[in-house]
Order: structure tokens, then sequence, then C-alpha cells
């Protein structure tokens, strides 16, 4: 099998989220939004599919890099075109982010599933074909009604509960917020949800990411006092250093690193540093699920557990092929959007939620999207 084309189809669908200045989700009037689907065909008909954000899979990075890479080789062949694309990172003065690498990547795997009729998790190996789900607030707001106050959060989260969540995730009030960051306000939301959900619920918190060692230590200790089960990404995740010092001062687990870059290499001077409890990886952090398999399996060689950082089709994969870790990122949510409202351009949504929480994979080959390709290539752009 050889790889003969790279297509990206730009299409419209609809969306109900705006962004705000600081680049965090919130609800908003229905509109339309550009998004892109990644093809890679192989000679024998073969197609891989990824969804991306147009300017992760722009033309100077498909045919300065990706084509460059990729054509004329076998797809099969995931981890040595991987190494030819991160390779190529260096010389690309910065523009060829892991973004794009996981769009690719991903896509090799859809392709692959096709090609032999079977999921991508069952390929790899499953460990479960379900996963427990903890639902992902957004950030706060200042809409009546939203996720405005710890009252808010408290009332979100009893119906989060009902809906079958067994875990909730608070993402709290970040500029461009009036009010914040604020510390205080963090841990007011925090203990009205533990007040709102009972003493043995678990909750995690993701707080504002720029806070100083000092604020950071004291939203720690307040938020394992409330017997929280993991404290996410309060500071600059580049302070490896000040992670190890907030590690060392508090009892509850922190999670990360999210967002710094260097893929495993800078996770594995994470666990050497003392810098997090459990570690953290996602596919659009790292580049894919391959990269993101070696973090895993990293993280368990030294008894550590790995949580998988957001939502969609490849995350829920790393989810499904892992012993050491518990959860699937549901959202990010709030009490303005359906979450299981199907977007124009998917057929059904990857992630489906049972009453007891569960989110199943699904059997359907390749990655599991189920792409509404008559709708997408009705729109174009
Ligand atoms: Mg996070």
């Amino acid at each position: 099998m050889k790889i003969v084309d790279i297509k990206v189809r730009n299409f419209l669908t609809t969306s109900r989220q705006v962004k705000d200045s600081d680049g965090h989700s919130h609800p908003g009037e229905r509109h339309k939004v550009r998004q892109s689907l990644l093809s890679i065909v192989a000679d024998d008909g073969s197609e891989g599919h990824c969804f991306a954000p147009p300017e992760v899979v722009r033309p100077h990075l498909i045919n300065g890099f990706v084509r460059t890479v990729l054509i004329g080789e076998d797809p099969l062949a995931r981890e040595r075109l991987w190494q030819g694309l991160a390779h190529w990172q260096r010389g690309s003065t910065d523009q060829l982010t892991d973004r794009t690498l996981a769009a690719v990547e991903l896509a090799l795997w859809d392709l692959a599933g096709r090609r032999f009729g079977m999921p991508v998790y069952q390929m790899i190996g499953s460990y479960r074909d379900r996963v427990l789900a903890y639902g992902s607030t957004m950030c706060g707001d200042e809409m009546a009604g939203g996720l405005a106050t710890p009252e808010d959060y408290a009332r979100y989260a009893e119906w989060l509960v009902a809906r079958g969540y067994k875990a909730i995730k608070l993402h709290t009030w970040m500029k461009p917020v009036s009010f914040a960051p604020d510390p205080r306000m963090d841990v007011k939301a925090c203990a009205a949800v533990r007040e709102a959900v009972g003493a043995d619920f678990p909750l995690m918190l993701d707080a504002y990411h720029g806070y100083s060692r000092t604020d950071a230590l004291w939203l720690g200790r307040e938020i394992e006092k409330l017997g929280y089960a993991w404290y996410e990404e309060p500071m600059d995740e580049f302070s490896m250093s000040s992670y190890a010092w907030l590690a060392a001062n508090l009892d509850i687990p922190v999670i990360g690193p999210e967002s710094a870059h260097g893929k495993f290499h800078v996770r594995a001077e994470w666990v050497k540093a003392g810098a997090c409890d459990i570690l953290r990886t996602g596919v659009y952090d790292v580049g894919g699920i391959g990269p993101s398999l070696k973090i895993i399996h990293l993280a368990e060689s030294f008894g550590m557990n790995c949580e998988v950082h957001g939502g969609g089709a490849g995350n829920l994969t790393l989810c499904a092929v892992q012993k050491n870790g518990r959860w699937y990122e549901r959202g990010l949510l709030h009490p303005f959007l359906d979450y299981d409202q199907v977007p124009d351009h998917l057929n059904s949504i990857p992630d489906p939620m049972d009453e007891d929480g569960y989110v199943h994979l699904s059997t359907a080959p390749g990655l599991g999207e189920d792409i509404n390709f008559d709708y997408i290539n009705a729109n174009l752009v």
C-alpha cells in the first residue's frame, strides 16, 4: 500500500460556542464556523480521516511538510511517518505543531482501522470497551443562570449527577471575567459543589493557569481539605520547578503536564523531577496516539496513573487501551448547552454516555467518528 493523496475539505458547520478574548469557550448564539476534514488516501482506495481546525491543516503545512513526508509511503508505517514529521518540526520555524502531527497520525490510524475492518482501540489491544466519564465544565462566566456564582456550579453539579456522571471537574473563573483570577472564589465554588454532591463523590479542579506559587499552594491546601481527587494546572507549566515544589508541599495529587511542550520527553522529565503525581497526555497535546501510548506506558512503568486530557474519538481510544487511567474527560459542559446534540457534520457523537456514566467505544472500523460526508460535501467553502 502507498499513500497517493492528502485531501483537506474545508466546510461550514453550526456551532453554539464562542471564544472569549483569552480563548476560553462559552455558550453563544447559533452561528456557522469553519472546520476541516483531513483525509489520507492510499492506492488501494483506503482512506483515513481526522477533523481539525482549518489553521492546523492549512496549505503551507500540508504541501510543505505532510505531503513531503507521506506521499509514496506505506500508510501502515505510522511510527516512521510520525518520526519523519517530528524531525521536520525543528526546521519548520515552529510552523509545524504537535496539533498537525496529531491530525495526520489520527488519520493514519483511521485508515488502518477502516482498511482492516476493526476499531482502532482493538487494533492497539483493548483493556476495556467502556470507560467512566467525568463531566468537565466550561470556565466560569458572568451569565445569569450560567456558571457565574458558586451556587451556579453547585446547581449544575446536581444536574450532572442526575445525568449519570460519576465525577466532575470544575474549570473556575479565568480572565477576562471581571473578578478573575481569585483563589478565594475558586474555593467557594469547590466548597459549594462538594456540599451539593456529598463527601464521597470524586471532584477535581482545573484552576486559573497562572497563579503564583503562594496562591497555588493556598488553593491546593483548601481543596485538599475538601477531599478533591486531583489538582490541575494552577501555574504556568513551563516552570517545572514550581510544580515539583507544589507537589512536595501538598498531599492532594498534582496532575500534569497538559500544555507544556515537549511530548514524551518533557513528561519523562516531570516524572524524574517529582513534578506530578498523575501524568497527563492527550492526542492533540503530544502529536497523536503513538506518542500518547509512550507516555501512558512511561507512567505505568513508574507505578503512576496517566489521565487523558480532552475528549473526542482519539482520546477515547487512549482511555480504552490503558489500565492506569480512570476517566474520560467529557465536555466542555455548560448549563446552556446540550452536549449530546449531534453536530451537523456527524451522524452521531463519538462519546455517547449511558445513565450510569459510562462512555462506550464505537464498534465501527477506524477511530469511531461517524462522519456525515453528505453534509460536508454539500457545505464546502
Ligand atoms: Mg486542563
